[in-house]
């Protein structure tokens, strides 16, 4: 099965390194029907103290970690702008307005991110979980749970991968939108942490819950990475709950566009597992079964 959409994309501004118009151009000449930005919507209202902060900073990524939601949605609301005009020049290709939004547990993020989708009006939400929440302390994310002595390390990992089960169980009731899937439920993976036990127990409450995932291929060229042919238990795994599932590049950059879609495409339907199309995808959302 060819894919014919990339939907999990970054432009510069963010944390991308090319403008969404490159990309489109590009995705374009690689055959792709529809792409869809989906650049990080990260809102907490103590990030600039996380210890992870000042290396954003310098990377030149502060303007991806927020603690002001009014910055968050005019930036958006320019990016998304820009973004829709595109769609007049390039009318053979679906071009769509997405979102990687973080999920955290603080009280007020249900609001206020009901209140960032009701004015942006996005084709779609991607939820993600890059960070462990430490409250005033601001979040960790998964280099420093890489980073911190064996034993925490150990234990923060548990906390992310319950974290990831939480979400998963998110009750939706008390909010005014969904999201559509969950991003790179294996983030871990990405500095080498594996814990195969507790991802599986994730995949599990995904299963259960009827999450869509995404299976991303920015992280395929790590070693410790479901490469196809080596461990393919994780892909059996979801292949057998039959979790609804894409592929998505994770594009920073227009070289990564696709970029080993062919590889995990061959991989995942050794398994048995059916990717979804884009129209497919598009249409879930998380606790929302199928009929
Ligand atoms: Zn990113
Ligand atoms: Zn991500």
């Amino acid at each position: 099965m060819k894919i014919d959409y990339t939907l999990h994309t970054h432009t510069v501004g963010f944390d991308g390194r090319n403008s969404a118009e490159d990309m489109v151009r590009v995705a374009c000449a690689r055959g792709f029907k529809t792409i869809g930005f989906s650049n990080h919507f990260i809102v907490h209202p103590d990030i600039s103290k996380s210890p992870m902060y000042k290396y954003a900073l310098r990377g030149g990524y502060a303007n991806i970690y927020s603690d002001d939601i009014e910055c968050s949605i005019c930036r958006f609301g320019e990016h998304f702008a820009a973004v829709r005009a595109l769609r007049r020049k390039y009318p053979d290709m679906n071009i769509l307005c997405g979102m990687e939004m973080d999920w955290f547990q603080y009280p007020e993020w249900g609001q206020a991110m009901g209140n960032a989708v009701a004015r942006l009006r996005p084709d779609y939400i991607i939820g993600a979980m890059h960070f462990i929440d430490r409250g005033m302390d601001g979040v960790l994310n998964v280099h420093d749970i890489k980073n911190a002595p064996a034993v925490e390390s150990r234990r923060l990992l548990r906390e992310y991968y319950q974290n990831l089960m939480r979400l998963a169980e998110f009750d939706w009731r008390g909010c005014s939108f969904r999201f559509n899937w969950m991003a790179h439920f294996d983030l871990p993976r990405k500095v080498g942490l594996h814990f195969p036990e507790m991802e599986a127990g994730a995949l599990d409450a995904i299963a259960r819950n009827s999450v869509p995932i995404e299976l991303n291929t920015a992280l395929i060229k790590n070693k410790n990475y479901v490469a196809p042919g080596k461990d393919d238990e994780t892909l059996k795994q979801i292949a057998e709950y039959k979790i609804p599932t894409l592929l998505s590049d994770d594009a920073h950059d227009v070289a990564r566009i696709g970029a080993d879609f062919d590889t995990v495409a061959s991989a995942a339907s050794a398994t048995g597992m059916k990717l979804c199309t884009a129209t497919d995808m598009l249409a879930k959302m998380f606790g929302v079964r199928a009929r």
